[in-house]
This record gives C-alpha cells, structure tokens and sequence, in this order.
C-alpha cells in the first residue's frame, strides 16, 4: 500500500511518516504542492495526505489539478484550517477526506484505513513481480526461479520504484528524489553504483530482466524476449 504524504512541516511529516511505515504502508513524503504535482501524476498511489498550506501550490490547487489530470487517487486533506468553508471547498475540488490538526495518531490511521480500503486494499501486497522476478516487501528479498539473493535497504528502495512503475524509465533524478530525499547531497554516480549492484545481483539470479539504460534519460525493466 503506498502512499504518498504531502506535508511542509518537516517534524510533523517525519512523524507521520514513521506512524504509517509502522502499520507497514510505504510511505513517499514531498514538502511543496509542485513536488505533489509531479509524484502523483507520476507513480501510482493508493492514498495521497495533503496538507492546505503548502508552498508553490496550496492543497486545494493540488487536488484541482489532480482531478482535471484524471488523478482519482484518493486524498485525505490534513490542515489547520477548521472552517467550515476551507471543509466544503476542499471536498468541492475533489478531496474525499478531511482532518484538522492537531489529530491524534488513532483517527489519522483509522482514516487512511478507511479510504484504502475504498481502493480495494484489504489485501495488504506481499510480493510484487516482474517478468520472472518476485520482490518479496517485506523482507526485501528478490527471487527467480528456485534461487533468492537479500538486497541492501536502499537496493530494495531502488529496485522497488522500478517494480511499482514497471512501463516507465526512471531517471536519476527520481531515483535521488525519492530513495534519497531531494535534500540529500547524492549524486547521479551514487544511483550507477547501486544500478550496478542490482545488475549484478539479477545475473547471479540468472533473471531475464535487465535495467536497460535509456540513453541520457535513465533505466527502465525489460525482460529478455
Ligand atoms: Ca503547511
């Protein structure tokens, strides 16, 4: 279960972060309403939190464009705001949910819970595949065939976005952004190092899957035909 956390406050998106990983959903958190633009329009969600306040675009801007975009992702608008009005126009644009703050961890969850299973996910995913390759999530295990190899955190955070977005090459970019944090000071030879870790790895498995490098824009999955 994904999910995407769109918060400005760092304290509190980093706590509500780790409530969620806790419960076992894989949480993305981006801090502006561009970031938010580009994340859910770009990977699949089953729940997006999104904060009212945000820079560059507020929250109710955020669902606009999302909705407009054919976005229909769920989303659980978190704000200060206890108007009556701010409700009602949040709803209007497109919001399915929406909590003031500050809310106590037991209703943030029993929300998430309720408009994830609106998505049809009651079944939490285990495993995720790909050609002849299995991704085990919680273990962070990879497989093929009767053989697996355990993978590193972040060769599993990497490998996963690949896995979770199996038709579209990922730059560097992406892969900094969202394994990383867009404020860490990783570079794009950090990404080769664990895009050749991974190859290396899907050898030993002797996978028909491959990273392939898509010139000057990134990788992408292919299997071998
Ligand atoms: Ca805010």
């Amino acid at each position: 279960m994904n999910i995407l956390l769109v918060e400005d406050e760092l304290s509190l998106a980093r706590a509500v972060k780790r409530i969620l990983e806790q419960q076992g959903y894989l949480v993305d958190a981006v801090h502006d309403g561009l970031s938010a633009v580009d994340y859910a329009t770009g990977f699949d969600y089953d729940l997006i939190i999104l904060d009212v306040m945000l820079p560059k675009l507020d929250g109710f801007e955020v669902v606009r464009i999302l909705r407009k975009d054919n976005v229909n992702t769920p989303v659980l608008m978190l704000t200060a705001r206890t108007t009556v009005r701010d409700k009602v126009n949040g709803l209007n644009r497109g919001a399915d949910d929406y909590m003031t703050k500050p809310f106590d961890t037991e209703e943030l969850l029993a929300r998430v819970g309720a408009l994830t299973r609106r998505t049809g996910g009651t079944v939490v995913v285990d495993t995720v595949s790909f050609g002849d390759l299995t991704l085990d999530v919680k273990s962070a295990c990879l497989s093929c065939g009767g053989n697996d190899v355990q993978l590193s955190k972040k060769e599993f955070e990497v490998l996963k976005l690949f896995f979770y977005n199996p038709t579209m090459t990922i730059t560097k970019e992406m892969m900094i952004n969202k394994v990383w944090g867009a404020e860490s000071d990783v570079s794009d030879n950090n990404v080769e190092v664990y895009i050749s870790f991974l190859r290396k790895k899907l050898r030993y498995l002797k996978s028909k899957v491959s990273l392939k490098n898509i010139q000057k824009l990134g990788y992408r999955l292919e299997v071998e035909a």
